[in-house]
């Protein structure tokens, strides 16, 4: 067992076996539904996060985890 794959709170199947496109509207990258491209810290999100998938272009790094430009803006 593991986070090889899994269904996130919205129903929605995660872990880094599950291929996807980058949730940016505007992005093609592919990545995968592993905690290495999550927005937060952990699937769902975690606290702060929103928990959707992005590639690296579309995640900041903070010292609370990693964050897609919509909940980075909410951090202070
Ligand atoms: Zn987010
Ligand atoms: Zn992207």
């Amino acid at each position: 067992m593991g986070w090889g794959t899994c269904v996130n709170a919205g129903g929605r199947a995660c872990g880094y076996m599950i291929e996807a496109k980058c949730d940016d509207p505007d992005c093609t990258a592919i990545i995968n539904r592993g905690l290495a491209y999550v927005c937060g810290d952990m699937h769902d999100g975690g606290e702060k996060g929103c928990g959707k998938y992005f590639c690296y272009n579309h995640l900041s790094q903070t010292g609370s985890g990693q964050f897609c430009k919509e909940c980075y803006a909410k951090i202070d």
